[in-house]
């Protein structure tokens, strides 16, 4: 039986029954198979001796768009059901009024690895991440936390987090989970009309043929970032439109002036108000 922590004051009492080691898996539920991936990598490194709680809390500070916040899928009963089913021992839902103050005035900030990708394109999106990671990190003391690469600039952060605050977690990144064609699967995804969803692919063919430019040799970064924009950009739908578009050094995700070391080509794009994120590595 799963068991349900409603607010943050009934974590502690809680958490007594449950064995150690405890590894977190956060999320803003609309669960999917990639959440299910993470919650399966968690179970793995705890054993069946361990507690795997699932964390489901649309985060309102890391939206920089109320749109994209109010029209944000929210199927608790099917998320819990789906955390039962995975033999999740705890699923914290809390409300926005249990995580923040009114008054609230502390927020985690992170100044190099954000400043492009996501981090450029949605102003304040990784202090509100930062903030309520830390939160969950505090509220529950996991020995592990599991995040999907999916977000990967996300991951590097949360990374740098722990490393700067010598946080005692650890972490740990679970490969993105894809649709048959290509498409990552993302909780927005349930949002595309049935044409959009038939077209999301682009985004992953995209970014494929620039990455086989590398077989080349090519090292110009323009190179491969033209490639990918008119990849994406032909036979589009009207509502399509690139956010951002960058080649970035995987360690320091600023962009590279040439590709001859690991670099990450990433891309957001809209098809209307919604925005789906992917990217790509291209190794040395
Ligand atoms: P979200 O609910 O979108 O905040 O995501 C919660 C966690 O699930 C994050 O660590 C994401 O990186 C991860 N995640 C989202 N989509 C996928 C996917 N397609 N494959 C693997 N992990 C994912």
């Amino acid at each position: 039986m799963i068991t349900r922590i409603p607010d943050v004051n009934s974590v502690r009492a809680s958490l007594q029954k449950f064995p150690r080691p405890l590894a977190l898996v956060p999320t803003m539920g609309a669960l999917h198979d990639g959440h299910l991936s993470l919650i399966r990598e968690a179970r793995k490194q705890v054993g069946s001796g361990g507690t795997v709680v699932v964390s489901i809390f649309v985060n309102p500070i890391q939206f920089d768009r109320a749109s994209d916040l109010s029209t944000y899928p929210q199927p608790l009963a099917e998320d819990l059901a789906r955390c039962e089913a995975e033999g999740v021992e705890i699923a914290f839902v809390p409300e926005k009024k249990d995580l923040y103050y009114g008054d609230r005035s502390i927020l985690v900030t992170e100044s190099l690895l954000s400043k492009h990708l996501c981090g450029a394109s949605r102003p304040g999106h990784f202090d509100g991440v930062l903030t309520i990671v830390l939160k969950l990190f505090n509220i529950f003391q996991p020995e592990i936390a599991v995040f999907g690469n999916k977000d990967f600039q996300q991951l590097a952060i949360i990374r740098r987090m722990v490393r700067d605050l010598n946080l005692p977690v650890q972490i740990i990144g679970h490969p993105t989970v894809r649709e048959n064609d290509g498409l990552a699967l993302s909780s927005r995804n349930s949002r595309l009309s049935p044409g959009q969803r038939k077209d999301a692919p682009r985004i992953r063919r995209a970014l494929e043929a620039a990455r086989d430019l590398k077989v080349n040799g090519e090292q110009k970064p323009g190179v491969y970032l033209d490639a990918a924009r008119s990849h994406l950009l032909a036979g589009a739908p009207g509502d399509f439109s690139i956010d951002y578009l960058e080649l970035v050094d995987a360690g320091t995700l600023q962009p590279v002036a040439k590709v001859n070391c690991s670099a990450v080509l990433a891309t957001a794009c809209f098809y209307g108000n919604i925005r789906l994120i992917d990217h790509l590595e291209i190794r040395r």
